[in-house]
């Protein structure tokens, strides 16, 4: 859990471009944009990966998918549409073991993805 990237990015010791917080949530800017918006929306506490995910996170992760409407909404890509994603493990993509939802917005996007 020490090297945990994105709890450095809650308690400020690594600087973010923070665009939306509540009690349970942080999302920031991406420092490696794959669209003209792309915002990490991350639960507070540590949870590794989905497969570490207890039935009692359930909530804490409709949370972060709520936040994805209100920065979609707020950041004005709503309407035109805009794509949600969560890599789980090396397979997938994942590399900050710290479960975040990818928000991407403001281009079109390919199905399937790559
Ligand atoms: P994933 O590949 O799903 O684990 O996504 C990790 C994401 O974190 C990548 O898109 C990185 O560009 C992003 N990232 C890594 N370090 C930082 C950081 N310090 N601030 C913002 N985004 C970061």
């Amino acid at each position: 859990m020490s090297d945990d990237l994105f709890l450095k990015i809650i308690s400020r010791e690594i600087p973010a471009d923070i665009v939306f917080e509540n009690d349970d949530v942080l999302a920031f800017r991406d420092v490696n944009p794959q669209a003209p918006l792309h915002v990490l929306i991350i639960p507070k506490i540590h949870i590794r990966t989905i497969n570490d995910m207890q039935q009692q996170d359930a909530e804490l992760f409709g949370k972060l998918f709520f936040a994805a409407r209100e920065i979609a909404l707020e950041q004005g890509i709503a309407k035109d549409g805009y794509r949600v994603v969560m890599n789980c493990n090396a397979a997938a993509g994942q590399t900050v073991f710290h479960v975040h939802l990818h928000l991407l917005g403001g281009r079109k996007f390919d199905w399937p993805p790559g």
